[in-house]
């Protein structure tokens, strides 16, 4: 045993090292919240639940299938029939948040939102529907904060690939 050790024994300094420690955790800010009462901030950008984007009412989705063949986890399946997006779920169980589905759709047509409260008592109601999907989108992106959304976090954007001022562009002939 070193002296340093035989100190440390024969004093119980670590005793009210830990009594000191919580003497002054006692009186400074508690670090825990109250919820749901209390909520957490929630950082700009945050990946929760998933919506599926509409524009002026309708579905932005034209069921393209890019989501769905990007996604690492194969957790997004959509069926077509009659030009129409027939069937679009998203097994939120399996996600693992990545944002690939957004970076790939070429139409703005899915989102995470800021939503992460979604527990439920049975897994079931974890495989997200085409109309769940689309109520989130009303429900969690509201007015203008689905634009914002795009703006803020997902680029490069369709505007973002203008042409640069001054530079020659081909006008083709004319007729
Ligand atoms: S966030 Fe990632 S894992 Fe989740 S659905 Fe999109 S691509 Fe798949
Ligand atoms: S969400 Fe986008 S990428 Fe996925 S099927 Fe719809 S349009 Fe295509």
């Amino acid at each position: 045993m070193t002296v340093r050790e035989i100190v440390k024994r024969f004093t119980f300094i670590e005793i009210f090292q830990g009594m000191a420690l919580t003497l002054r955790k006692m009186f400074s800010h508690a670090v825990t919240i109250q919820y749901p009462k209390e909520r957490r901030h929630i950082a700009p950008g945050f990946r929760g639940q998933h919506a599926l984007a509409k524009s002026q009412g309708q579905a932005k989705c034209v069921g393209c299938g890019l989501c769905a063949t990007i996604c690492p986890s194969q957790c997004i399946s959509i069926t077509r029939a009659k030009g129409q997006v027939e069937k679009y779920e998203v097994d939120i169980l399996r996600c693992i948040y990545c944002g690939f589905c957004v970076e790939a759709c070429p139409y703005g047509a899915i989102v995470l939102t800021e939503n992460y409260e979604y527990s439920v008592y049975r897994k079931e109601d974890l495989l997200l529907k085409k109309e769940m999907l689309l109520a989130s989108w009303d429900k969690y992106m509201p007015g203008t904060k689905g634009d914002e959304y795009f703006r803020k976090f997902w680029r490069p954007m369709s505007e973002d690939f203008g042409t640069p001022s001054g530079q020659a562009v081909s006008r083709g002939k004319k007729p």
